[in-house]
């Protein structure tokens, strides 16, 4: 389902997402804590409807290498509910995945792994989190999900027209959208940030969230272990 003219919403649904029963009583199979939780969603080879899957080694991780069919992309969860899990996809001008999303209709398959881990925020007075279009679904549930009293500032660099949906938050939460990087740092100096109380965090393309990250420890003076940074694609 289309959500904006850039942003391809897939709910998906399947028994692996059901619950599961043992001695100790039901579980849900699948579970998403944190607002930056990741799957990885397996393609098939483009003109084929064929999804190849990792094989599992004994640990239960992938056998390394992966064999060259096997195609995926890594996506936040924004969501998993009764409704089933929910992956917010945004459409680049090429792209297995992107191209997958856009012709994307209901029956179509896609493999799906994860979450395997889930982080949460440290408890923090302020929060600053930063991050492109491809942090826009995490950014989104980071907004829903933070308590009523938060503080802080969200800024999206969504990288031009087209991702225009409403991105809730607290109201002590300042939502600041910019159409590029250089915008961001534009308006980084007129933020309220006080590194000792605030822990930031920042996603997107992986010059630039190196280039916040230096700005941050070098001109607001962040300690190391108040950012949490992760490149989510390269150019
Ligand atoms: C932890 C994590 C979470 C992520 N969550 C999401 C998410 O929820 N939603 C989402 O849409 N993306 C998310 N991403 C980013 C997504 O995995 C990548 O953008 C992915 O490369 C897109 O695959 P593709 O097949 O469409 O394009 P690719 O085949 O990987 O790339 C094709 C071309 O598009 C360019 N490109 C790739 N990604 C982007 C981008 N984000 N912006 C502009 N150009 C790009 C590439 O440089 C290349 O030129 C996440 C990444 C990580 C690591």
């Amino acid at each position: 389902m289309l959500i904006a003219p850039r942003l391809v919403r897939l709910v998906l649904s399947g028994a692996q997402l059901d619950v599961f029963d043992d001695d100790a009583g039901r579980h849900p199979a699948v579970a998403s804590t944190g607002f930056d939780d990741v799957v990885l969603l397996f393609f098939p080879q483009p003109g084929s409807e064929r999804i190849a899957l990792p094989k599992v080694s004994a640990d239960g991780g992938f056998e390394r290498p992966l064999d060259t069919d096997v195609i995926f992309r890594e996506y936040t969860v924004r969501r998993l509910d009764a409704t089933g899990l929910v992956v917010d996809i945004v459409l680049h001008d090429v792209g297995v995945a992107s191209d997958w999303a856009r012709r994307a209709e209901s029956g179509m398959f896609v493999g799906a792994v994860g979450p395997r881990v889930s982080r949460a925020l440290p408890c923090t007075p302020k929060i600053l989190a930063i991050g492109d279009s491809a942090a826009l679904p995490a950014l989104s549930r980071l907004g829903e999900s933070l308590p009523r009293d938060a503080e802080g500032d969200i800024v999206l660099i969504d990288g031009g027209p087209g991702l225009e949906i409403p991105l809730a938050a607290p109201t002590r939460v300042n939502v600041v959208r910019v159409r590029e990087a250089v915008d961001a740092r534009r308006v980084l100096p007129g933020l309220d940030i006080d590194a000792n109380r605030t822990y930031a965090w920042l996603a997107g393309e992986s010059g630039l969230v190196t280039s916040l990250r230096s700005y941050l420890r070098n001109e607001c003076g962040f300690a190391r272990d108040r950012i949490q940074f992760t490149g989510y694609w390269r150019t």
